[in-house]
């Protein structure tokens, strides 16, 4: 009888520790720089940590959103040209990666694209998904390249933190970058301890733990994912693809990745493109620039960055560049 009682009290204590561990696991979603963010977290304090980084990425919409009233990069659209528009020290910082992978990548990617973005439908305040796009003339085409391009549209001093308009109609869009540089603040958010994967549109990163992540396959496919790929404490993946805001008409597809140099969506060949790198940030940038000038420069960014880089087109074939083990499925 005492036997028994006191097998009774072990499993009472197993069930109520694994009820407790379950209870520390938590799961937060919220909608951040205009997509979904997701932090799963485990152990506890989670929920708070979870608020914590939300809030943080609330603040960086506000200096970044190329729509809100009040952002920097709202303000520095909306400037003269020659007035040098005061910028946080979030944006400024934002804006020194943008500048450095528009470099890295020839102006592949480039922060200046936004008049074609809007000339296209593609800015977040005109996108709607699923309505039938419009294509612009060749002569707005053209008219608009004229207002494109990083170093003759701007100048920026960043030690006195501040953007500088030099073409009449220029405007700066972090939205290629931005969602990255916030999942990598976020790890350094999370401390040394906990373990969490944050999940922002597509960014993630993984916290104190090595995760499975699947990326997504741009086509048809026989699962929704094309790939499987390990992701280390402290590293982020970024993934861009020509599926995520897009319009088909007479059978060819329009996106929202467009080339800076055509001032056309782009057609490398790449349907999708992540990158694994401990800077979440230039990962971003630099899976919005595969998708514009395909892989053609990746072993280039590979060894300037310690990225890799993992490329599919639109057959469903798959490159790797990059030590990366990548498991297709
Ligand atoms: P992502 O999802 O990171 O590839 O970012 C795509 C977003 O970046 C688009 O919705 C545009 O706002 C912007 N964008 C489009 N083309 C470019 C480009 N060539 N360089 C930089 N940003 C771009
Ligand atoms: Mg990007």
């Amino acid at each position: 009888m005492r036997k028994s009682l006191k097998a009774f009290a072990v499993f009472v204590l197993v069930v109520v520790c694994v009820v407790m561990l379950a209870a520390c696991d938590a799961n937060a979603e919220y909608y951040v720089l205009g997509t979904f963010l997701e932090i799963k977290t485990e152990g506890a304090g989670g929920a708070a940590l979870a608020d914590e980084i939300n809030a943080f990425m609330q603040e960086t919409e506000l200096a970044v959103s190329t729509v809100m009233e009040g952002s920097d990069i709202y303000a520095v659209n909306a400037a003269p040209v020659g007035e040098a528009v005061a910028c946080r020290p979030v944006t400024m910082e934002i804006v020194k990666e943008a500048e450095y992978v528009y470099d890295l990548t020839d102006g592949a990617y480039d922060p200046s694209v936004f008049p074609l973005v809007e000339l296209w439908g593609f800015s977040p305040d005109k996108f709607v998904a699923g309505a039938e796009g419009n294509i612009p003339t060749d002569e707005d085409i053209a008219a608009t390249l004229e207002k494109v391009g990083f170093r003759k549209c701007f100048s920026v001093d960043y030690e006195k933190g501040t953007v500088t308009k030099l073409v009449e109609g220029a405007k700066l869009d972090l939205g290629g970058i931005a969602k990255g540089y916030a999942v990598e603040k976020a790890l350094s958010e999370v401390g040394k301890k906990q373990k969490a994967l944050v999940n922002l549109g597509g960014n993630i990163g993984a916290a104190n733990k090595t995760y499975r992540i699947g990326i997504s396959a741009p086509r048809e496919y026989a699962s929704q994912y094309f790939a499987v790929v390990e992701l280390y404490a402290g590293e982020c993946i970024a993934t861009s693809g020509d599926y995520q805001r897009c319009f088909i008409k007479d059978g060819v597809r329009y996106h929202h990745i467009i080339n800076p140099f055509t001032g056309r969506p782009a057609d490398s060949g790449v349907a999708g493109a992540s990158v694994i790198s401990s800077d979440g940030a230039l990962g971003d940038a630099l899976a919005t620039a595969v998708v514009v000038a395909g892989t053609t420069s990746a072993d280039k960014w590979v060894s300037a960055t310690g990225c890799s880089i993992i490329a599919v087109n639109g057959d469903m074939a798959v490159s790797v560049f990059g030590g990366r083990t990548v498991e297709c499925v």
